[in-house]
């Protein structure tokens, strides 16, 4: 839609049809380009972010990424170590429009208590530019060692964040989630899992569904990943996106990074490409969202944090086109709505937290890499230029 946008100081004042507002002030005409609101990342791993010259995947496989993040987080993760890299990744997100972000912190070992701390350090200091959130990560196996929970536990707590866990297919899933979910109710917890990414026969998004319901639990469930239902057949999927629906559970999908690591094997082309069913959870109302997940780590070779990637990839991966519909939302609104966080949305009084692109439509705009793009805060140009990668170069002189 064509709009003409007021802005008064540092927020938006009025919307109106295009060539309304003409003499309402000094004015820019963009000729029509496109405008997004301030953008939202609510999937990504900010602790484990740009390691990669240091930490390589060797093979690009998920056990390559696993082996190579805890040698690398053993020898490395000093707290100078993680603020520097996590300060890194938030300047490459300020710098491409994007004003709030979930970060997952891996919550297992003597070397969580420095992550959380490095995260309310940055949260304090990004604080009126980037707003954060962070989600206790662990295996969920480790979820029943009552010890390590309990830390995972209190760190969380501590720092106002959210219960997280990496699932998978193991015989422990169902006990873990229910601790999960006591935890959850006992403290007031959301939670926010990384579910089904890696099996094809996966089945806990259905159970989280299911566990749910039963308990009849009311706080928010962000799931992620959820690629297994690709590979069910309709009638399966169907049941169970009636269920996540039911339940309230909101999906986030990390195209860029289960195409990297989904099916790899050396020398042999991936045949499984798939990110999970947006289209039919959206159609039932669920929210769903995309969002970067991990950036230049053993389990994703490159990435940015820039939303307008990962918006251009989801959009070419998962059809998100024809019509274009409000499909953008995936990386505004939606993921602002579920954290909570007062962005997303181009409306009167709304903060002017703008990316103005050099492209006219939808279509325009991926069918080119996202250079280009005029970044606003509050109503003023900030700099759009990503830090450079030089100025890691000495951490990376560490090898694992
Ligand atoms: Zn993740």
């Amino acid at each position: 839609m064509a709009l003409d946008i007021a802005l008064e100081g540092a927020r938006i004042a009025r919307l109106a049809p295009v060539g309304t507002l003409m003499d309402a002030g000094p004015r820019l005409d963009l000729q029509g380009r496109l405008v997004l609101p301030g953008l939202v990342d609510i999937h990504t791993h900010l602790d484990k972010g740009f390691i990669w010259k240091r930490a390589a995947n060797p093979d690009g496989t998920f056990d390559g990424a696993v082996r190579a993040v805890a040698a690398d987080r053993a020898a490395n993760w000093s707290e100078e170590d993680i603020s520097r890299r996590f300060d890194f990744a938030l300047r490459c997100a300020h710098a491409h429009g994007t004003v709030a972000i979930r970060t997952h912190i891996d919550s297992d070992g003597p070397r969580a208590a420095t992550a959380w701390k490095v995260f309310a350090q940055m949260r304090e200091t990004w604080r009126g530019r980037i707003e954060l959130q962070a989600v206790g990560l662990t295996a969920i196996d480790s979820v029943l060692d009552a010890t390590a929970f309990a830390s995972l536990l209190s760190l969380v707590r501590e720092h106002g964040g959210l219960l997280g866990s990496y699932t998978y297919a193991t015989p422990q899933l169902e006990a873990g989630l229910e601790r999960l979910f006591e935890a959850a109710e006992r403290f007031g917890l959301g939670l926010d899992l990384h579910v089904d990414e890696r099996d094809r026969e996966g089945r806990g998004l259905d159970l989280l569904a299911r566990m749910a319901l039963a308990r009849r639990f009311e706080g928010p469930i962000l799931a992620g990943h959820c690629c297994a239902i690709a590979a069910q057949d309709a009638d399966e999927a169907d049941r169970t996106l009636d269920r996540v629906a039911q339940a309230g559970i909101a999906v986030v999908s990390l195209p860029m990074c289960n195409l990297y690591l989904q099916h790899r094997e050396a020398a042999r082309t991936p045949r499984w490409r798939g990110v999970t069913l947006l289209h039919e959870m959206k159609a039932r109302g669920i929210p769903v969202m995309v969002a970067s997940d991990n950036a230049r780590d053993p389990f994703f070779a490159y990435g940015d944090l820039d939303l307008a990637e990962v918006y251009r990839e989801a959009s070419r991966i998962a059809h998100l086109d024809h019509p274009h519909g409000d499909w953008p939302t995936s990386i505004t609104r939606a993921p602002a709505t579920h954290m909570n966080v007062a962005a997303g949305t181009l409306a009167p009084g709304a903060v002017a937290d703008l990316s103005l692109f050099a492209a006219r439509s939808l279509n325009e705009w991926l069918s080119r890499p996202p250079t280009g793009r005029t970044v606003l805060r509050g109503g003023r140009a900030i700099d759009s230029t990503p830090p450079d990668y030089a100025e890691l170069d000495d951490l990376m002189e560490r090898p694992a």
